[in-house]
């Protein structure tokens, strides 16, 4: 169990109360979560970090800080961005409960990332397109914004729970072949457009909403490594002018 919860990374995006990251490491602590990733916080190391940790301060000293939300999840096999609104997304909505069984499976095949945003904006939209699934923690639909840190709480309780059953229950498949990391789709969705471009399927001028749609197609999908590299391959046999693919020369 500590295996998979020792791979769910908590990535707070804008934090602009450093008391609320001292409750956030709190609230991982007492879960049995301890990797914490902040982007761009407004102000850490900070005296109020550190007095709410309240004895989780080696997860603020360990806890890594980077400007771009790319770099904090680069390496993951699933990011589940937060949202205390539904707006409209065309990646599926978890409830607590299937998102945290999901993350703890996942996480038997690498890095897993639960990203929260800013205490006054949320994520931005961009933001929300890295995620490849979101989730919502249920609330009285007239007050739907929680807390960060109890935001946090509430998904690290839902993983630990989902842990502990799996511990007793059902053991993940063996076997199960990798799923691409968040680098390895960006990279497919860069190839995608060059290629796009290329066969003028895809005017630079007016892009429209096209590579969100089709970035939203293959994230739903949940594409493995080697699902990835054969789209690759297929794109680069295009780039070339298609044809035979070759044999000897
Ligand atoms: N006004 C913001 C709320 C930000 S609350 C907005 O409307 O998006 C700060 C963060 O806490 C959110 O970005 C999200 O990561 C988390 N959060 C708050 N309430 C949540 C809820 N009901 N479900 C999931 N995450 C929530």
């Amino acid at each position: 169990m500590e295996d998979q919860l020792g791979r769910i990374r908590v990535v707070l995006v804008g934090t602009s109360h450093p008391g609320n990251i001292g409750s956030v490491a709190r609230a991982m602590k007492a879960m049995g979560l301890s990797d914490l990733v902040l982007v761009d916080p407004q102000r850490f190391p900070a005296a109020e970090a550190t007095a709410l940790a309240a004895g989780a301060d080696d997860l603020l000293a360990r806890a890594r800080v980077l400007t771009r939300l790319e770099d904090a999840v680069a390496d993951c096999v699933w990011v589940v961005g937060t949202s205390a609104r539904r707006r409209g997304h065309s990646v599926p909505v978890f409830d607590p409960e299937p998102a945290a069984r999901e993350l703890i499976a996942r996480a038997s095949g690498g890095s897993v990332a639960l990203v929260f945003g800013r205490e006054s904006s949320g994520l931005t939209n961009a933001e929300l397109d890295r995620c490849t699934a979101l989730v919502q923690i249920p609330t009285d639909p007239g007050f739907s914004s929680l807390n960060l840190a109890a935001a946090v709480q509430v998904l690290a309780y839902a993983c630990r729970t989902a842990a502990l059953v799996g511990d007793s229950g059902s053991a993940p498949g063996g076997g199960v072949e990798r799923h691409a990391t968040q680098a390895e789709m960006e990279a497919l969705f860069e190839h995608y457009q060059r290629v796009l471009v290329q066969i003028e399927f895809l005017d630079p001028e007016k892009p429209r909403h096209l590579m969100r749609r089709l970035r939203h197609l293959y994230q739903r999908a949940g594409l493995t490594a080697n699902e990835v590299r054969i789209l690759r391959g297929i794109l680069t046999h295009t780039e070339r002018g298609g044809g035979r693919p070759r044999t000897g020369s």
